[in-house]
Parts: structure tokens; C-alpha cells; sequence
């Protein structure tokens, strides 16, 4: 595998953290006004050269990087040649390199999701605030690409830091209100963003331009005073601070909230609440609770009605409760780029969710909706952590139970990848067989809590398919159908030679 870069910097000390060789790739889809390497531009050109030949050049230079240095990989575009970065940054990363890439955000987004995990720092080009003027200063029609970039970084699998890089060109964005813009840009991964700079636009391209004998879209514009840069640069960072403080007054309030929600549902008869605290304190978290803690354990936690339909949490919700199944279904879904819903899995009576966001303090990335009526137990991370964190049971327990579900949606990946209709739909039904089936003399019978929308989401199929499906599995024998609700297999053999 090959890639094609323009140049190389051995010593470079400002694209990412610490001392860094830069590789400088070929190829940008964009043309900005102020490119200073407009012969970069053309994706075939440069020199080529092998992941492998990456990691030997990093590798001479490696007892310069220190702590924090590394390679970085700048253009053009590096996210154009999504293959070879990619390769790249394996190599890199086995060899344990910190890296980082210089991105505009336009690239291929096939490769984002194998790219942007192997990536410590992003820088983001900060091209303009609004439609128009990215039209202006690029001259292509990417702004919605590059907002729908910015809002994914996490989906996409990117856990590292955001440097932001805006070129300030006078006359353009050297005022506040496009600083304000720029911080308002940021908003949706302030969470990721570590710096925010403005760089002063300078004319040292322009000669380039001259020589390559193409137009120059800004000429006659003067370089940008540094230190109105500089003071606009700190504008920035200081409305971005503020709304970061916002933010989280905000998550607060939502916090606040939360438990608001959950005391509106809370179980308020007085039979029921005893009834429920009897039979938690036979469960295996509180088993591991101390005898003299459990009725103090039981007044912290929030015992919850849900009715069927209602959330009990959202993306991006804050890690301080765990919430455990006491009756019930809870669906655990997210919503896809393109607005369908992929539900990960049904939790049932007994089920736990939320132990590891408590544990490594990170939101929820999913929803949990009630499928049925539930009664939900919530428990705070300040109770988790007084009387649950130095249990080596309970933490087996949640490490467990991650385990089994990181299992169950490599499973589900590689079934939404590789199966057909037929395999999604007999992979389904089984999988319900394992939770909710129960034998009788008729067959096994599946009373189901979801509707065949939901089904579909579950296998990754769309409604009609699974009807039709369904359809075919009854009129070949292997079901029954009663009704919507109500599935019974009659021939289980058959529905498992579809996924053996
Ligand atoms: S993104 Fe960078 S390389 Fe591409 S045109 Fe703009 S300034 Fe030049």
C-alpha cells in the first residue's frame, strides 16, 4: 500500500503536542483562498511512500518526541487517503507512537470510524462559521459535511483531544461577533477541546502563486496584525470558556431533573415500597451489602414506576445513577445517522445498567426507554461509591455483565454484516427464545413486549421485512403467529440451521 506526500518535517513544534514529525500529505478536495501549499492540492503528485517507511522515519526521530511529541499527519488533506492513514496509524500505534492529524474534516466518512480511534490529538480546521463564507473560502458546498463531522467525532469512535485552528483573514473574521461564532461552532465536542487558536493569515504563499502561474483569490489583502489576532484569539477562548460553564449549569439543572423525574415516578404506596425493599434485599448486589448498611442503602436509592414508553435515560446523560430492572422491559437504543433507531438490547427484571459509566465516570452514549411498565431501581453514584466500590463481587459483576454485552454487539455487528433477512430474522427469534421463552405443550411460546418496527430494529431490518419474514417462517411451519404480539415456535431445529 502506498500513499503520495508533498514533504516531510522532521522537528515540527506547533501541529500537536510536543516535538513531532509532520507528514505532509497530497491531495485537499478543498481550495482555500489563503492555501500556502496550493501545490499540495492535486491528489497524485508528491513522493510516495509505505506505512512501513512512516514508521521508520518516526522511528529515527523518536528520542526527540519526549512525553508528549509523536508524528502528525497534515496536508492537503490526510483524511483523503483514508487507506493509507489508516494503515499508518495501525503501525504507529502498535509501536505505541502518540498521533495526531491535521484535518479540515472533508474526507471519505467510510474510514472515519477505523481512523479517528487511533488518533490522540485532532486538529480542526476552522475554515468559516457559516455556509457562505466556507462557499467563499473553499470553493465547494462542505459546510453541512463538516458540521455533521464535528457532531459524530464520538460516535465515530474518536476519544482523544481538539486542537481548533481558525486562519483570521482581515476583513473577514477579525471581529467578535465571528469569535463568538467560532466558540458556538465548538459547542457540540466542547468536551474534547483542549485549545482554541486563531492564527494570523499571512501573504508568505503568495509567491508561490506567482510561480505556479495561478490566480491569487486575495490579492491585495494585508497580513492580519498579530496581536489583534491574539486579542481576538482570547475572546474566543474566553466565550467558549463561558459557555462551557453554562453547559454544565445547565447539566446540573437537567440533573436535577433527572431526580426530579425519577421522584415523580417514585413508588409511593406504602405496601409496595416494603414489598420491593424485601425482595432487593435478597438480590446479589445488595446480597454483598453489609448487614448494618442495607437500610441505609435502601433510603438512598429511588424505587420507580415507569410507564411503557417513558425514558428513564438519554445521550449524554451524566454518569451519577445506575438503574436496575426490578419488573419490566427497558429498551437500550441510539439513533442512526439516518434517523433509525438501532436497539442494542432488551433488559428484563434482574438486569443492571449504568455500573460502568459510574465506574469510569463517562455518559451514557445510549437511550433507555421503557418497553413495558417498569419499576426501575435508581441508585446514585454516592451511594454506589460508599457501599458498592470495594466489593470485588459487585465489581466482577459489572465487569461481567460489560463484558457480555461488548459480546453481544460484536455479535450483533457482525450479524447487521454478514447475514441475509432469513439469518437476522431465525438470529432473532432464538435470541428472544434465550429471554423470554417459555415451553409449552404447543411449542415455544414468545410473549413479545415489542411491536414489528421494534423487532426490525433489533435485527436490523426494516418493518416489512420482518413481516414478510415472518410470514415465511409461519407458512413454512417452523412458527406460529397469535395475533401481533405472540410468536410460538413450532421447529426450533429449523430456525438454527439458519445461524449455525
Ligand atoms: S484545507 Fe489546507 S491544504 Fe486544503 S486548500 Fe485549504 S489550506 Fe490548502
Amino acid at each position: 500500500m502506498k500513499g503520495y506526500i508533498h514533504s516531510i518535517e522532521t522537528m515540527g513544534l506547533v501541529d500537536g503536542p510536543g516535538t513531532r514529525t509532520i507528514f505532509y500529505l497530497q491531495g485537499c478536495p478543498l481550495q482555500c483562498a489563503y492555501c500556502h501549499n496550493p501545490d499540495a492540492i492535486r491528489l497524485r503528485g508528491g513522493e510516495e511512500i509505505t506505512p512501513e517507511r512512516v514508521v521508520e522515519i518516526a522511528k529515527r526521530y523518536r528520542p526527540y518526541y519526549g512525553q508528549e511529541g509523536g508524528v502528525t499527519f497534515s496536508g492537503g488533506e490526510p483524511l483523503l487517503q483514508g487507506e493509507f492513514l489508516q494503515k499508518s496509524l495501525e503501525l504507529l500505534k502498535k509501536e505505541g507512537y502518540n498521533t495526531c492529524i491535521d484535518t479540515s474534516g472533508i474526507g471519505n466518512p467510510a474510514h472515519l470510524p477505523s481512523i479517528l480511534p487511533l488518533v490522540d490529538t485532532l486538529i480542526i480546521d476552522v475554515k468559516a462559521f457559516d455556509r457562505a463564507s466556507f462557499s467563499e473560502l473553499t470553493m465547494t458546498d462542505g459546510f453541512q459535511g463538516y458540521l455533521t463531522f464535528l457532531a459524530n467525532l464520538d460516535r465515530y469512535g474518536f476519544q482523544g483531544q481538539v486542537w481548533a485552528r481558525h486562519v483570521m483573514v482581515p476583513g473577514y473574521t477579525d471581529n467578535e461577533q465571528s469569535m463568538r461564532d467560532y466558540a458556538s461552532i465548538l459547542r457540540p465536542i466542547s468536551h474534547r477541546v483542549d485549545r482554541i487558536e486563531a492564527l494570523p493569515y499571512h501573504t508568505a504563499g503568495v509567491e508561490k502563486y506567482r510561480r505556479l502561474g495561478m490566480p491569487y483569490r486575495l490579492e491585495g489583502v494585508l497580513p492580519m496584525d498579530k496581536d489583534r489576532a491574539k486579542e481576538l484569539e482570547t475572546y474566543a477562548n474566553k466565550v467558549f470558556a463561558e459557555g462551557l460553564q453554562k453547559k454544565r449549569r445547565e447539566t446540573e439543572l437537567t440533573n436535577q431533573e433527572k431526580f426530579k423525574i425519577l421522584r415523580d415516578h417514585e413508588v409511593v404506596s406504602k405496601e409496595e415500597q416494603t414489598a420491593m425493599f424485601a425482595s432487593l434485599r435478597k438480590l446479589p448486589l445488595l446480597s454483598e451489602v453489609a448487614e448494618e448498611d442495607v437500610d441505609a442503602v435502601l433510603g438512598e436509592i429511588i424505587l420507580s414506576n415507569f410507564k411503557a414508553g417513558d425514558y428513564v435515560f438519554r445521550t449524554g446523560d451524566s454518569p451519577d445513577l445506575m438503574y436496575l430492572i426490578y419488573e419490566g422491559q427497558m429498551k437500550i437504543f441510539y439513533n442512526t445517522i439516518d434517523g433509525d433507531e438501532q436497539i442494542f438490547y432488551i433488559y428484563r427484571d434482574g438486569d443492571f445498567v449504568g455500573g460502568l459509566n459510574l465506574l469510569v465516570q463517562s455518559p451514557y452514549r445510549y437511550v433507555g426507554q421503557a418497553l413495558t411498565d417498569c419499576k426501575i431501581v435508581a441508585i446514585p453514584k454516592a451511594t454506589f461509591d460508599r457501599y458498592f466500590y470495594d466489593s470485588s463481587v459487585i465489581l466482577r459483576s459489572v465487569l461481567t455483565k460489560s463484558f457480555e454485552r461488548i459480546r453481544w454487539t460484536e455479535e450483533l455487528i457482525q450479524r447487521l454484516a454478514t447475514s441475509n433477512a432469513s439469518m437476522k430474522t431465525a438470529g432473532l427469534l432464538l435470541k428472544l427464545v434465550k429471554r423470554i421463552g417459555v415451553e409449552t405443550d404447543e411449542g415455544i411460546r414468545l410473549e413479545l413486549s415489542m411491536n414489528r418496527e421494534e423487532l426490525g430494529n433489533y435485527s436490523g431490518l426494516r418493518r416489512e421485512t420482518i413481516t414478510r419474514k415472518l410470514g415465511q417462517f409461519k407458512d413454512l411451519g417452523y412458527i406460529e403467529l397469535l395475533g401481533n404480539k405472540v410468536i410460538v415456535i413450532k421447529d426450533l431445529d429449523a430456525l438454527e440451521a439458519y445461524v449455525l
